[in-house]
């Protein structure tokens, strides 16, 4: 319950219940009115979401469910206890074997989301000609196709991968999503899906065969859409002001994720132009891979390290915390690139 990224990032919370299919409507119904009759989010339209319960009114998971229990007249069955995942890359690229038997499906890696028409139409002839015709869409923007028999999966990936739609990505390419940004959001202050793909290209080249498992998102000004608060490296559009101009700029916030080890990422106090951004993800990500423990991943390295010591990697030296943006994206009075 109570999931929500925007400017004020909360996780969802867990109930110790299951609803059985018929009890669905319930269930619904007693959420709903939790969400109506709470005067405190009522009152200001930017705070109509449930999980302000948590975050400002001092609700917990257990709170809730008795409220929901109360109203529905009945209590839930506890939860089934389930491991979440460990491993981030739940993105589905690549090539899968279905439950079906000889069955596959393929992933591929759009980066940002971005695909040609022509890309599209190649994708669906493909996906007819060589699985069921059926395509999905994914959380991180990529494209599965289904049901491909085993004899079929080799031609299918050397045709994806010659018309540009990777199926094995590099770990950038992989990892890294954008919103929509400048060029089509109104709300934005820096352009973000352009950018992303130079950025992509950079760490490529900066860091060939870099092969461990980061997610990189970026996102055009704090309304999150590019959910930086759940990603490794989440990268925040700001303004800032060098050589006397104003310019897109980015601010830093690391070690955010789902899964087993869920997250919001930590504001590090660091920002920098957006052109100084892969020069900046290539000192965090060597300082990684040099300095990690056996086996150890990038997530957990963040978490047992500071924000001090994330800014001064990310800077290429120690430097002075700045404050996070403010929830309008403005930087706080005074900060200057
Ligand atoms: S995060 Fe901001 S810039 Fe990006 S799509 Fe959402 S509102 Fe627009």
């Amino acid at each position: 319950m109570g999931g929500g990224l925007s400017t004020e990032p909360h996780l969802g919370l867990k109930l110790d219940g299951v609803a059985r299919w018929s009890q669905a409507t319930a269930v619904v119904r007693g959420i709903t009115e939790i969400f109506r009759e709470s005067k405190s989010l009522r009152e200001n339209r930017e705070k109509a979401r449930l999980k302000y319960l948590f975050l400002e009114q001092g609700w917990t998971a257990a709170s809730f469910q008795e409220e929901l229990e109360q109203r529905m007249g009945f209590p839930l069955e506890p939860a089934i206890p389930e491991e979440p995942p460990a491993d981030i890359y739940r993105d589905h690229v690549g090539v899968h074997r279905q439950k079906q038997d000889g069955l596959f499906y393929v992933g591929v890696a759009v980066l940002r989301g971005r695909i040609t028409a022509e890309q599209l139409h190649t994708v669906a002839e493909l996906a007819a000609r060589y699985g069921s015709g059926e395509l999905r869409t994914t959380n991180m923007q990529n494209l599965l196709i289904l049901h491909v028999p085993a004899r079929r999966v080799d031609r299918l990936v050397r045709e994806l991968e010659s018309a540009g739609l990777r199926v094995g990505a590099s770990s950038f390419w992989r990892g890294t999503i954008a919103c929509t940004g400048s060029e089509f959001c109104k709300l934005a202050l820096t352009e973000t899906k352009g950018y992303a793909r130079w950025v992509v290209e950079e760490l490529e080249r900066r860091l060939p065969g870099f092969s461990q498992q980061v997610k990189l998102h970026i996102t055009g000004c704090p309304n999150s859409c590019g959910q930086h608060w759940i990603a490794d490296i989440g990268l925040q559009g700001v303004r800032v002001k060098t050589g006397g101009q104003m310019v897109d700029g980015y601010y830093f916030c690391v070690g955010g994720a789902v899964g087993r080890h869920q997250a919001v990422a930590r504001k590090v106090g660091y920002r920098t132009p957006a052109t100084g951004v892969p020069a900046a993800v290539e000192r965090l990500l060597r300082r990684y891979l040099e300095h990690r423990h056996e086996g150890e991943n990038f997530r957990a390295f963040c978490a047992r390290h500071t924000d001090a010591e994330l800014r001064a990697w990310l800077a290429g030296g120690e430097v002075e915390g700045i404050p996070a943006p403010e929830p309008s994206g403005r930087l706080p009075h005074g900060i200057e690139g």
